[in-house]
C-alpha cells in the first residue's frame, strides 16, 4: 500500500473555529449536524462530560439530525443525498466529548433500503483518534429489526461502550474514501510510477459541476501495438459513480499500484496493453457524503443515456473519449468496467449483458469465467448477465449500445461487507487490504484474458547449452589448477536453460505475487513459467551481487536444478473476432496437432471454458 502522508483520522471539519452549537440549522454544515451536543432536557449552560457531541460537518460526512431518546439511547437520522431525498444509507460521523466507560445504544432509524447487509449481520466500523485503524464492532452488539415505535419501519441498532474520555471515536457504514484522499494519494502514484517514463500520466478529463477534479490515469504505452498490424488494447476502468460505495476505491488504488509496479504480470499487461482509468467519477457526491447522487441529485449511473454536459460532465467526458477511442484506428477498445460496492450481496461478481447473438455472449461471458479462477471471493451465484429495462440507464447497458460490438461493458460489484469461501457461509469482512488485492486480481484476470486470448504471447524456450566442449572443460580446469583454485563444480557453470523473449523479470519487494490471491485451477505452463521467472529473478539477483567476469562461479546459493518446459504451443485466437465455426476448425486442427506432438493446447483449455459455464458452480 502506497503511504501517502495522509492522515485517515483527520476528518477536516470544512467549518473550523465554529463554537459548539446546540442545534444544528444545516447551515455551513451541508445538511450535517454541526458539532451538536445532546443535554438531557432541562439541563442548560456548559456541557458536561458525558453530554456527547456529534458531528458530520466534514468531508464524506453524513448525519442529518440526532434525538435523545434517554440518558443512554439516540435516535440517528441519516442525511439524504443531495437534492434526492429518498436515498439513505451512507453513514459517517464522529462523537466526542465522552464520559469513560458510557455505554450507549444508537438507533439509526431512516435507512431507505430496507434489504441490506445488516440483515446477515453486518456491522458499523468504528475507530478513534488513539486507534486509527478501522475496527467492526461485534456482531453481538448490532441488532437490525422491524420496529414499533418507528412506524414499523427497519432500524438498525447498535450498542457501543466508550472507553477513553480524550478521543474522538468515528462511525461509519465502510472504510471512508474521499476526494482529499484521492487528490493526495495520485500524486504519490505518479512519483513512484516515474520509473514507467511515458507510459504513465495523469491529466484532468472533467471538471464536475462544482469544478473539482476528474482525473484519468493512463497506464501502458501509447505507441503502436508490438504486432505491427495490431491494433493497441484499451481497458478503460472507472470508479465512485456511488459515492456512497467506498470500496470501488480501495479496489481501484490496488489495482493501480499493482499496474505501476515492477511485478512480471505489470510489466507484460503494460507491454500490450493500455489502461485507461477514472479513480472518482462524482468527486462533488463524495466530497458531500452523498450515498448515490451528484450534486444535482442525480444517480449518474442511471442518466447515462441522457447526459448533457449541463448536469452530467463527467458523464459526458466518459462518453466523449470512449467514442474516440472506439473509433481509433490504432486503438481497439476491449473492456469498460465500471466498479461499485454491492450493499446487499457478498463477494465479487459481475454484471452484464445478453446478447441474442450467442457468439458475442459467449465473448462476454468469459472474463467472467477467468475472474473466478484468480479470485477466491468471487461469488459466482451473484453474477448476473440481464437486458432490463430498468437497467438502461447503466453505464453497462448504455455503452454497450454505444459502443462497438467488440467492447465488453460490465458492472464489476464487491460486497460493501464481506465474503463467502467455498463450501463456507461464514461471512470474512473486507478490510482496506483485502478490498485492494481485489483489484490486484482484476489485474491478473486481465492477464489471464490477454494470455488465453492470444493477444499477449510470451514465449518459454528451453536450450540445453551444447557448444561447450571437453578442451574448454579442460583448459579452465587447467587454468584453476594453474591459479589454485578448487574445481567448480560443474552444475554452477551451466547457463541457465531458459532464455525469455520480451520479459523484463523484476519483482517488486513491495507487491510480491505472495501477497495476492492468485489461485489456479488447473495446470498450466504459465504456473511453471512463474516458477521459473522466480528463479530467474534470484539467480539475476544473486548475478549482480558478485563483481565476477565469469558468471555462476559464486558461493552464493544459487539454484542449479532447473524445470526445462516444453515449448508451448501457444493458439493465437481473438476471441472478438471469432465465431463459434472458427473456434471449432482450429479446435480440429489443434487435436490433429496434439496427437503428432506433446504441445499443450492453451485453445482446448479456454474451449473447455467457454463450453463448461453453467450458472453457478463456477468454481
Ligand atoms: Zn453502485
Amino acid at each position: 500500500m502506497i503511504n501517502t502522508g495522509y492522515d485517515p483520522l483527520q476528518h477536516t471539519s470544512v467549518y473550523h473555529g465554529k463554537e459548539d452549537s446546540d442545534d444544528s440549522d444545516g447551515e455551513g454544515g451541508l445538511g450535517n449536524v454541526n458539532r451538536q451536543i445532546m443535554r438531557p432536557p432541562g439541563h442548560s449552560g456548559k456541557a458536561k462530560r458525558g453530554h456527547l457531541c456529534f458531528d458530520a460537518s466534514f468531508e464524506c460526512g453524513n448525519l442529518g439530525r440526532v434525538d435523545l431518546i434517554n440518558e443512554f439511547e439516540y435516535d440517528l437520522f441519516i442525511r439524504p443525498d443531495t437534492c434526492s431525498p429518498r436515498l439513505r444509507f451512507w453513514f459517517n460521523f464522529t462523537v466526542d466529548n465522552v464520559k469513560l466507560d458510557q455505554r450507549v445504544i444508537f438507533n439509526i432509524v431512516n435507512i431507505s433500503k430496507e434489504r441490506n447487509l445488516f440483515m446477515e449481520k453486518m456491522t458499523p466500523i468504528v475507530k478513534s483518534s488513539s486507534r486509527p485503524k478501522w475496527q467492526r464492532i461485534p456482531k453481538k452488539h448490532v441488532y437490525y429489526h422491524k420496529s414499533t415505535v418507528h412506524q414499523g419501519h427497519y432500524i438498525f441498532s447498535f450498542s457501543f461502550g466508550f472507553d477513553k474520555e480524550e478521543d474522538i471515536f468515528q462511525f461509519a457504514l465502510a472504510p471512508p474514501y474521499s476526494y482529499s484522499k484521492l487528490q493526495a494519494f495520485l500524486p504519490v502514484l505518479d512519483k513512484k510510477a516515474s520509473h514507467l517514463k511515458e507510459s504513465f500520466s495523469r491529466e484532468l478529463l472533467a471538471n464536475s459541476v462544482q469544478s473539482r477534479r476528474v482525473d484519468l490515469i493512463t497506464i501502458g504505452s501509447l505507441d503502436p501495438a508490438p504486432k505491427s498490424k495490431a491494433k493497441r488494447r484499451i481497458v478503460f476502468i472507472m470508479a465512485r459513480i456511488h459515492p456512497g460505495e467506498t470500496p470501488a476505491s480501495f479496489v481501484c488504488q490496488g489495482l493501480l499500484e499493482l499496474l505501476i509496479s515492477s511485478n512480471s504480470i505489470a510489466s507484460i499487461l503494460r507491454d500490450n496493453v493500455t489502461f485507461k482509468v477514472i479513480p472518482m467519477l462524482n468527486p462533488d457526491g463524495v466530497f458531500l457524503g452523498n450515498y448515490r447522487s451528484t450534486v444535482m441529485g442525480t444517480d449518474l449511473n442511471r442518466s447515462w443515456h441522457v447526459a448533457n454536459q449541463w448536469l452530467h460532465p463527467t458523464s459526458k467526458a466518459v462518453i466523449d473519449i470512449l467514442t474516440i477511442l472506439d473509433k481509433s484506428k490504432d486503438f481497439q477498445l476491449d473492456f469498460v468496467i465500471d466498479i461499485h460496492a454491492h450493499s446487499s450481496l457478498t463477494g465479487c461478481f459481475v454484471y452484464g449483458n445478453t446478447y441474442g447473438d450467442v457468439y458475442r455472449y459467449e465473448r462476454h461471458i468469459l472474463f467472467p469465467k477467468l475472474l473466478a479462477t484468480t479470485a477466491d471471493d468471487y461469488a459466482a451465484g451473484n453474477t448476473m448477465f440481464n437486458s432490463d429495462a430498468t437497467k438502461a440507464g447503466t453505464a453497462r447497458r448504455y455503452l454497450c449500445s454505444l459502443l462497438s460490438d467488440k467492447v465488453n461493458c460490465y458492472s464489476f460489484e464487491i460486497s460493501i461487507y464481506g465474503y463467502k469461501l467455498k463450501g463456507s457461509d461464514t461471512i470474512i469482512p473486507y478490510t482496506e487490504e483485502s478490498y485492494m488485492r481485489c483489484g490486484r486480481n482484476l489485474v491478473r484476470t486481465f492477464f489471464e484474458y490477454y494470455t488465453n486470448t492470444g493477444a499477449i504471447a510470451f514465449h518459454i524456450t528451453a536450450e540445453v547449452s551444447s557448444k561447450r566442449t571437453r578442451s574448454r572443460t579442460a583448459q579452465i580446469r587447467r587454468r584453476n589448477q594453474k591459479h589454485g583454485r578448487n574445481r567448480t563444480p560443474l552444475t554452477g557453470r551451466i547457463q541457465a536453460q531458459l532464455h525469455f523473449t520480451n520479459l523484463n523479470i523484476n519483482y517488486d519487494s513491495e507487491t510480491s505475487l505472495e501477497d495476492c490471491t492468485y489461485s489456479y485451477r488447473y495446470t498450466s505452463p504459465r504456473k511453471a513459467f512463474d516458477k521459473i521467472s522466480e528463479q530467474y529473478s534470484l539467480r539475476k539477483s544473486a548475478k549482480s551481487n558478485i563483481e565476477q567476469k565469469h558468471n555462476f562461479r559464486s558461493d552464493s546459493p544459487i539454484p542449479t536444478t532447473y524445470v526445462v518446459l516444453p515449448e508451448p504451443s501457444l493458439t493465437v485466437i481473438d476471441f472478438n473476432v471469432m465465431s463459434r465455426d472458427d473456434i471449432d476448425k482450429v479446435s480440429k486442427v489443434n487435436k490433429i496437432q496434439k496427437k503428432s506432438s506433446q504441445k499443450f493446447d492453451f485453445l482446448q483449455h479456454i474451449h473447455q471454458i467457454i463450453h463448461t459455464l453453467s450458472s453457478s458452480s463456477l468454481r
